[in-house]
């Protein structure tokens, strides 16, 4: 890779360290309390403030990244990993028979938070939620 190759690849990787005033980079630095149930290197999982069920998890980048086209392909490996382990987690503890894995990309797509994340719902049978339709 060039020098000048490298100092791009810095700049976007600064762009994307973290945003003043978005309200998940502040609780990825710790400046508003949020329910952890996961740290990874690259991700958290936190409990959704006003959750769709009891469990309602949502997965959060560390790095500010809006949608998932913005989310580099190097994080695929991880955020798979991420995901299986959050929703095994609910699986164990019984607070899920099953679980859909939702991504709201932009307003259209009902994106109200513009810092990507991924929701985790557990379900359970007769549980009345519909999530498309
Ligand atoms: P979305 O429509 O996909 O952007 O959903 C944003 C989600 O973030 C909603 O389910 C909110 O309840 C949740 N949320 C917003 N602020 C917080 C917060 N401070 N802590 C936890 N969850 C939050
Ligand atoms: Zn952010």
């Amino acid at each position: 890779m060039s020098e000048n190759n490298y100092i791009q690849k810095d700049q976007e990787n600064l762009e994307h360290a973290s945003n003043d005033a978005c309200i998940f980079c502040k609780i990825v630095r710790g400046e508003i309390s949020a329910e952890k149930v996961l740290e990874g290197d690259s991700f958290i999982a936190i409990k959704d403030a006003n959750p769709l069920v009891e469990g309602h998890t949502l997965i959060i980048p560390k790095q500010h990244w809006v949608t998932l086209l913005d989310l580099p392909n190097k994080f695929g490996n991880e955020i798979l990993g991420f995901i299986k382990k959050v929703a095994n987690n609910l699986m164990d503890s019984g607070v899920a028979d099953g679980f859909n894995v939702v991504m709201n990309n932009l307003e259209v797509a009902g994106q109200v938070v513009k810092h990507a994340h991924i929701h985790i719902i557990p379900r359970k049978e007769g549980d009345g939620i519909k999530l498309v339709g």
